[in-house]
């Protein structure tokens, strides 16, 4: 299938990343959020974030000034129904994911494709509550879009086939890679990954380790490039929290429970980077350790 014109919902890190790739790959974009604000945020982000390709030389200025004017923000999520492929990325709560989809039925074209970027919540599930289950698939991206390579590609259990390929040939578009997972909770690249950050968690609230210590150990002695606490603030806690309860209600295992340190950050609105505070304090000009 032929896809021109990609609606996302939801304008926040991930749907501004998302808007800004498919853009750059020449799809016309419908960015949706339920907030002007976010709108207007997203757009200057992407903007600043074009600017930075430019200046890198990895696009021109014209392929920027292109991209921007296929974008369209809207508040008004039927105007989405005319799209070929529609990528929900709103906040990681089921309820809300619902009621937008809910929303955007009565408006679709027949033939358009409908998904999610979810990073934990039953494909199928979501699909059985549509009009095209066998067109309905998740579609999710890595934090920061323009940056990471992979997609993963989930199949719900009644995805049908030239659904999985028009996708496929979207991450294609793009330039990136597609990861084919099964939909079970939290699919590969979380199942692996949130476990691991809750187990930081648990190592700072045991006192194991500080914030620092426990960043600085696995940065130097496991090579990765960034300690599990940065890049727990760097997703967002809320989102972290939300994957780890999908993971332990829906594998029903107690080695998933989520860290009531976890817990208690998110409750106190420290919800990392997003937030301007998390494990670390990002209001001065140096992020600060908050434990
Ligand atoms: P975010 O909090 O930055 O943004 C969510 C946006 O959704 C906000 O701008 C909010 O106003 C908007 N929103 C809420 N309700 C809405 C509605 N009814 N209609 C339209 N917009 C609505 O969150 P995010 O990090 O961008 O995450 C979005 C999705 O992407 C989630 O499903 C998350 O699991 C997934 N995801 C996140 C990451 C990550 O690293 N943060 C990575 C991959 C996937």
């Amino acid at each position: 299938m032929d896809i021109r014109t990609v609606g996302v919902v939801g304008a926040g890190q991930m749907g501004n990343g998302i808007a800004h790739v498919m853009a750059i790959a020449g799809y016309d974009v419908l960015l949706n959020d339920v907030s002007a604000e976010a709108l207007e945020k997203a757009v200057a982000l992407i903007r600043k974030n074009l600017e930075r390709q430019v200046s890198r030389d990895k696009i021109t200025a014209d392929a920027m000034e292109a991209a921007l004017a296929r974008i369209t923000t809207t508040q008004d999520l039927p105007t989405l129904g005319k799209a070929d492929l529609i990528i929900e990325s709103a906040t990681e709560r089921e309820d809300i994911k619902q009621k937008i989809f809910d929303a955007l039925l009565p408006h679709l074209a027949p033939h358009t494709i409908l998904t999610s970027n979810t990073s934990s919540i039953s494909i199928t599930r979501l699909a059985s509550r549509t009009d095209r289950p066998e067109r309905f698939m998740g579609f999710h991206f890595m934090n920061p879009v323009p940056v990471m390579q992979l997609v993963e590609l989930i199949r719900g259990i009644a995805t049908d086939k030239p659904t999985f390929d028009t996708c496929l040939g979207v991450v294609e578009k793009l330039g990136k890679t597609a990861a084919s997972a099964e939909d079970f909770p939290a699919f590969i690249v979380n199942r692996i990954l949130m476990p691991m950050i809750n187990e930081a968690v648990y190592t700072l609230y045991e006192g194991v380790g500080n914030v620092r210590s426990i960043d600085e150990s696995l940065k130097l002695g496991a090579n990765h490039p960034m300690g599990p606490l940065a890049l727990a603030d760097f997703i967002g806690l809320d989102t972290c929290l939300a994957i780890m309860n999908v993971l332990h209600d829906g594998l029903a295992d107690t080695k998933y429970r989520p860290c009531p340190l976890l817990t208690k950050y998110v409750e106190a609105g420290w919800l990392g980077r997003k937030s301007g505070r998390g494990f670390y304090d990002y209001r001065g000009e140096e992020p600060v350790p908050t434990r």
